[in-house]
């Protein structure tokens, strides 16, 4: 792992977070610049820049934990749907080079564009 990774810290326990699932091979956890109440990312714990690099094994994973846990944030805030994205690599707005899902709920009438939503 590369040691200035933030999200690699997060997994090691270096850089405090809000833990919102864990499992031996995924972390959940709150982003801590959250574009709306329960904004959660969802990381393979081993690092990998983009989608591109994630082995077939670590995106079943990675996309299993999505789909069970996307309709429980919305439940656990009482949204109305959601954006579920990858930013994926710089020019698609990928600040935090470890590959990561964002669930981000999403209320009737909070208007927003989902891809600006995400990317900025
Ligand atoms: P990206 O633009 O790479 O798709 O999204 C990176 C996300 O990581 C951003 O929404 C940002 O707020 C979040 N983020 C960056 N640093 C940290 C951190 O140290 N802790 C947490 N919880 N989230 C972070």
């Amino acid at each position: 792992m590369p040691n200035d990774c933030i999200f690699c810290q997060i997994v090691a326990g270096d850089i405090p977070s809000k833990t919102v699932y864990e499992d031996e091979s995924v972390l959940a956890f709150l982003d801590v610049n959250p574009l709306a109440p329960g904004h959660t990312l969802v990381i393979s714990k081993d690092h990998h820049e983009t989608l591109d690099d994630l082995p077939d094994d670590a995106a079943a994973d990675l996309f299993s934990v999505l789909h069970g846990l996307t309709p429980a944030v919305e439940t656990a805030v009482d949204a109305d749907a959601s954006n579920v994205a990858f930013n994926n690599g710089g020019a698609a707005g990928q600040e935090v080079p470890h590959v990561h899902g964002h669930i981000i709920p999403r209320f009737d009438g909070d208007g927003g564009h989902p891809i600006h939503a995400i990317a900025g």
